[in-house]
């Protein structure tokens, strides 16, 4: 079963999922191409669909979003493990669901070479997702993430993305709420990098692709809004193109 861990320094919920070290990798199955449980005709493979973005002909699908049968986080985790740790440490049950967008049928595509209808398109079940997900009672946070390429940690090569719900609160997301009291952080970093304009990579349809001042890792973008957003799932129609549209010339 998984777990939420406290760090006892930084104070951090940690993801303990030892279970997750099972799921499949491509690079582990025999010679030859593998059998893609993500490719059109394999879809008995995958656990079950939650939604699907439909193409023109019958049966074809343009996106799919399935439960991660992997899941570290799940509605119902086990309760026999919630109390403390005998050590004294806190822990908790991973509470929340995972899944994954399969955001293209066909199994080589590239996010940079996607039309830019079907980045929209996927950028658009995010946000569905997020709202049903954050409605959830006990869900905390959503984080929707993409890996590219086996030294990010992706396990299979099929593009996907995934979405995380969850219990734990990332101290980014604590940081913020007190930094909040004082006015929007990220609106005043906003702010300062496009008078200082060093670090502005793009500004288009309301929005500013910038290099941060302290990036953390090396090639590290954020996409903002130029006007206050408090959440994603707020964007309307215009800003999720737009936020799409952004965020694959940035990749
Ligand atoms: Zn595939
Ligand atoms: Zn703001």
């Amino acid at each position: 079963m998984s777990e939420l861990r406290r760090d006892p320094i930084s104070g951090d919920w940690v993801a303990f999922a030892p279970e997750r070290s099972r799921r499949p990798h491509d690079r582990e199955t025999g010679a030859g191409r593998p059998v893609c449980p993500f490719c059109p005709g394999n879809e008995h493979m995958t656990p079950p669909e939650l939604e699907r973005v439909a193409g023109v002909e019958p049966g074809e699908w343009l996106i799919r979003v399935v439960e991660n049968r992997y899941s570290a986080f799940r509605p119902d985790q086990e309760r026999s493990r919630t109390g403390p740790d005998p050590s004294g440490f806190a822990r908790r049950p991973a509470r929340g669901a995972q899944e994954v967008v399969i955001e293209s049928p066909d199994h080589t595509a590239a996010f940079s070479a996607y039309p830019p209808e079907h980045v929209a398109h996927v950028f658009g079940v995010y946000q569905r997702r997020l709202r049903a997900l954050s409605a959830r009672p006990g869900v905390s946070t959503v984080t929707i993430f993409r890996n590219h390429g086996a030294a990010a940690g992706t396990s299979l090569a099929h593009p996907h993305s995934q979405i995380v719900a969850s219990n734990a609160e990332p101290s980014t997301c604590r940081l913020d709420r007190t930094a909040l009291g004082q006015g929007c952080p990220y609106c005043s970093m906003l702010d300062t990098e496009r008078k200082a304009g060093e670090r502005v990579l793009l500004q288009s349809d309301g929005f500013v692709t910038v290099l941060p001042f302290a990036s953390q890792w090396p090639f590290e973008v954020w996409i903002l809004p130029v006007v206050h957003q408090r959440s994603f799932a707020q964007a309307g129609e215009c800003e999720i193109r737009a936020v799409a549209a952004a965020t694959q010339r940035a990749a």
